[in-house]
């Protein structure tokens, strides 16, 4: 299980991959963070195969092409705020990355690559949210041979040692 998960420190919109996954919000019409810079790398047309998803709940997912980026598709999962840990915040999330995985597993998608979402301006804290990023993923790989690799990526050398260090913890406990 270990070799199909990797965790790198890069910018997401360079990743020449199947599929990038976005940290988006409801509207699906672009934002702030790990957003904005999808859709300033993938160009107007993204945008407007957006505007024809009617918008996306937290905790599910829609895909598009990634036109102008190096990745073919770009999956857009609504994460939630967090307020505290006591609105169906770990559900919701948990629901983000699972299907986020179901559509690439639809789009027979070998490789896959998440940004830690909801942990920027959504507030969720990066230690909580890694630990469901990596249970939801270990339980989805193990059930399904595609996507074959997932990336877990990190925008900071800081958050490449949480990601690292609750790697090895949930190893450890397995
Ligand atoms: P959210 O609203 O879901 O919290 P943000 O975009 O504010 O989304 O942040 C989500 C995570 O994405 C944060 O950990 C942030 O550091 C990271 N991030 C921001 N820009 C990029 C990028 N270009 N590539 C990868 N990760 C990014």
């Amino acid at each position: 299980m270990k070799n199909r998960i990797q965790i790198i420190r890069a910018d997401i919109t360079t990743l020449s991959i199947d599929a990038i996954v976005n940290a988006a919000n409801r509207t699906l019409l672009g934002g702030g963070g790990v957003d904005g810079a999808i859709h300033r790398a993938a160009g107007f047309e993204l945008l407007d195969e957006c505007r024809t998803l009617n918008g996306c709940n937290t905790g599910e997912a829609k895909i598009t092409k990634g036109y102008n980026l190096p990745s073919k598709y770009v999956i857009h999962t609504v994460g939630p705020v967090w307020y505290g840990g006591n609105k169906n915040e770990p559900k919701l999330l948990a629901d983000c990355y699972r299907n986020s995985l179901n559509i690439a597993n639809l789009y027979n998608l070998r490789t896959i690559a998440f940004p830690a979402i909801s942990t920027g301006v959504y507030g969720y804290p990066l230690i909580d949210a890694a630990k469901i990023a990596y249970i939801e993923t270990f339980s989805f790989l193990k059930q399904n041979s595609n996507p074959k690799t997932v990336i877990f990526v990190c925008f900071s050398e800081n958050a490449v040692s949480v990601y690292q260090n609750v790697l090895d913890e949930i190893l450890n406990n397995i």
